[in-house]
């Protein structure tokens, strides 16, 4: 079976180069992504890098590998730069047991990815859920002379570590380690109990008024963030696995100090190919909260932002994020929304009439044609893209071009006699093999698009038939009571579209 399956290139962020990709095992690909940290409801940028790992996944369940996907659930020891938790200063804001800021973060998330239309991952382990695990990695480390005790907490010697494996330490994230070894993290808490600046804590003592905390054989505390993912990718995937993702900001510390401890708990490396996903921006700039350049899906759902003119919907908001590919930055503008809103709603035309197109066999003569090899040709293009690091914008592109030939063989441009009827059958079976199959995206009904959208497609229709037995006065009137109410109404070439005026 493995042998049927087409050879795939990857970028790999330990190389810094793409590689062909070759599973450990023929056939199967373990894949861990860092999950979200439950503490607040899950953002746009999450969404991103979880959509195009969940697309990376599909493709490679596409071509035939058997995939096991592990994405986790961080609900303990993401720490804050001022030493909180993040779980327990959730639980503190909301007056709640960290486990139900857990449950209720984990819901919303939950949600979040199915109107993303995500597969679930094959395992969704919980960090809180693993802890014998992780102790027993932290004994590892400690035997094997990578971390050190110190007031009931046991910190990772990176110093140690770096000088034992200068091939390893900073690979993944560029640092020169000589440089790591001088910066100093002042702000971190507990810096006088460590060694070295560079250290970190791989099991915490928790002070009198933290929360989540477990017995271990140091003291009574909670695990360190990057220590679950080592813990957990190692329990579901063995030491060593074919690939890990995550978003780019993870590269350093989290993803490094991830090698480090796998490497210094068992001598082997965890991840065979590291991907790392890009940002999302906002009008050019990192959506940031504390700069109050964020929003959130719901809002781009709704269109209830001063960012954005209108509502958009989940599945343009998927294919919106694919026709960038994942190692690009990704700005969300509301004219590069509206104009991904167009080019959405074109290929899912070009879907619809393709699958009504139908080409008797007595309409050629069997020989294939110049059309045909080109469309074939088109085909491969979009396969090649996927099979170039996963790259979805060169095949929505070579999509698009296939949808001119379908248009004009529907409009009679090109006459059935120049396709084959094998190969509309091939390009039918294609087109949904990429739009559901592999980008992921859904057929959407009025009622996906929300009250507001359904709404106005009401107020639009009853709009229209008066315009067309030529009653001035209700239309001018719907117009009027739309503006007033922040709504302008734009009649166009390509027909009638809305926005929020103040947008
Ligand atoms: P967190 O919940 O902060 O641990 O993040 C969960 C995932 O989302 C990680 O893979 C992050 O790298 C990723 N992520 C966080 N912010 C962004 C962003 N602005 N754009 C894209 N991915 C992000
Ligand atoms: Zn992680």
């Amino acid at each position: 079976m493995s042998t049927d399956i087409r050879p795939i290139r990857i970028y790999n962020t330990l190389s810094g180069k793409k590689e062909p990709f070759t599973p450990i095992t023929p056939g199967r690909v373990g894949m861990y992504v860092c999950g979200p940290t439950v503490y607040s409801d899950v953002h746009l940028g999450n969404c991103r890098t979880f959509v195009h790992f969940d697309t990376i996944y599909r493709y490679l369940l596409h071509i035939g590998y058997r995939v096991r996907y592990v994405r986790n659930i961080t609900d303990v020891g993401h720490l804050l730069d001022d030493g909180e938790d993040r779980m327990s200063k959730g639980a503190r804001l909301d007056q709640l047991e960290p486990m139900e800021v857990a449950q209720k973060y984990t819901v919303g998330f939950h949600d979040m990815m199915r109107i993303f239309n995500t597969l679930p991952p094959s395992i969704e382990p919980r960090a809180t859920g693993h802890i014998p695990e992780q102790i027993e990695m932290v004994e590892s480390i400690l035997q094997r002379g990578y971390g050190y005790e110190s007031n009931g907490s046991i910190y990772f010697d990176v110093l140690r570590f770096a000088k034992d494996n200068p091939a390893i330490y900073g690979k993944l994230s560029g640092r020169v380690v000589d440089e790591l070894i001088s910066e100093s993290r002042d702000n971190l808490k507990n810096q006088g109990e460590k060694n070295h600046p560079s250290d970190f804590a791989i099991w915490i003592k928790a002070s009198e008024e933290h929360i989540m905390r477990w017995n271990s054989p140091w003291s009574v505390g909670f695990p360190g963030w990057h220590l679950e993912c080592s813990a957990m990718s190692t329990k579901y995937l063995g030491p060593t696995f074919d690939i890990h993702g995550g978003g780019n900001d993870l590269k350093f510390p989290h993803h490094e100090n991830e090698v480090a401890q796998n490497v210094g708990a068992c001598g082997c490396a965890p991840a065979n190919y590291w991907l790392h996903a890009n940002m999302l921006l906002l009008n050019g700039r990192k959506m940031s909260k504390s700069e109050g350049n964020t929003i959130t899906p719901q809002q781009l759902f709704t269109g209830d932002s001063p960012f954005v003119s209108k509502g958009y919907s989940p599945m343009m908001l998927r294919f919106f994020m694919l026709q960038s590919h994942y190692r690009s930055t990704l700005d969300i503008t509301d004219d590069a929304l509206l104009a991904a809103e167009k080019g959405f709603r074109r290929l899912m035309e070009v879907h619809a009439i393709l699958q009504k197109l139908s080409i008797p066999a007595s309409a050629t003569d069997g020989s294939e044609t110049d059309t045909d090899r080109a469309i074939l040709a088109l085909v491969e293009e979009a396969y090649q893209g996927m099979d170039d690091d996963f790259n979805t914008a060169v095949a929505i592109a070579a999509l698009n071009e296939i949808g001119s030939y379908v248009n004009k063989l529907a409009n009679k441009q090109i006459e059935s006699s120049e396709v084959s009827p094998w190969v509309l059958e091939r390009l039918k079976t294609v087109f949904n093999a990429f739009i559901f199959d592999i980008f992921g995206l859904r057929e959407e009904s009025a009622a996906d698009n929300g009250p507001i959208e359904q709404l106005m497609s009401l107020i639009l229709d009853i709009r229209a038939n008066a315009r067309q037995q030529k009653d001035w006065g209700t239309s001018d009137k719907i117009r009027d009571a739309l503006t007033e109410a922040g709504i302008q109404v734009k009649d166009g070439k390509e027909g009638v579209s809305w926005t929020h005026s103040r947008g």
